[in-house]
């Protein structure tokens, strides 16, 4: 009898790779996409002052949230008043 390939078993599902991407949740690649895209434009959001407390920014924040590639529509913000804003402008 010979040996089956599928006798391997290089594929199992959901070994490690669960455990890291619950961290990843609410985050989606798309999201991160855009994100760096702003990064490569503009530079790092920390290299920013937040502009609604000008505390150190630390996240891109999205006029109208759509994550366009209009690099006006991004502003500075620091994590909480990115939350604010959010939740302010694009509580849907
Ligand atoms: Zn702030």
């Amino acid at each position: 009898m010979g040996k089956h390939p599928n006798s391997r078993n290089g594929f199992k599902k959901g070994e490690n790779k669960g455990k890291e991407n619950i961290n990843w949740k609410g985050e989606s690649t798309k999201y991160r996409g855009k994100h760096m895209w702003v990064s490569r434009q503009k530079g790092k959001a920390s290299n920013y002052f937040c502009v609604d407390c000008s505390k150190k920014a630390r996240e891109w924040s999205n006029v109208d949230h759509e994550y366009k590639r209009i690099i006006e529509d991004y502003f500075p913000r620091c994590k909480k008043c990115h939350i604010i804003y959010d939740k302010k402008h694009n509580d849907k």
